[in-house]
């Protein structure tokens, strides 16, 4: 994926989570999705016993401490009024703290760490946190 196709990815990605956002501790479908992208960047997944958020892992080519990387990922209970195109589609639910556009970011920062997997010193992990909103969700 080169500059442009990744940037059309990101916006792509963004608009996705905003018409389709979730509510603290019921980010089902956006985890499922994000779980998507990283597979499709060849990520693997970290196995955790959470019900939504996910951790994913760049392991890097070489040794190093582990750095990690978060992003919420839940929405707010807004109704939204922007008459955007890509505007919520869930009723009274609304993507208002632009953690649509932090999960967004983090995918595209996961992309590019991907590609320099090689030469990474350690290993970037990737937190899309749940329930930032509601509080408790960082605990978790
Ligand atoms: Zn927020």
């Amino acid at each position: 994926m080169n500059q442009a196709e990744l940037e059309t990815h990101l916006i792509s990605i963004r608009r996705h989570l905003h018409q389709y956002p979730e509510l603290s501790n019921q980010e089902f479908k956006t985890s499922k999705s994000i779980e998507k992208w990283l597979r499709e960047l060849d990520i693997p997944i970290r196995k955790t016993d959470l019900k939504t958020g996910v951790f994913a892992d760049i392991k890097g080519g070489k040794p190093g401490p582990i750095v990690a990387v978060r992003a919420d990922i839940d929405a707010l209970p807004i109704e939204e009024k922007s008459g955007l195109p890509y505007s919520s589609k869930i009723n009274g639910v609304m993507h208002a703290c632009g953690h649509d556009f932090h999960t967004a970011a983090l995918i595209g920062a996961a992309s590019l760490l991907q590609k320099k997997q090689s030469e990474l010193n350690g290993t970037v992990r990737l937190l899309f946190q749940p329930a930032e909103e509601s509080g408790g969700g960082a605990e978790k």
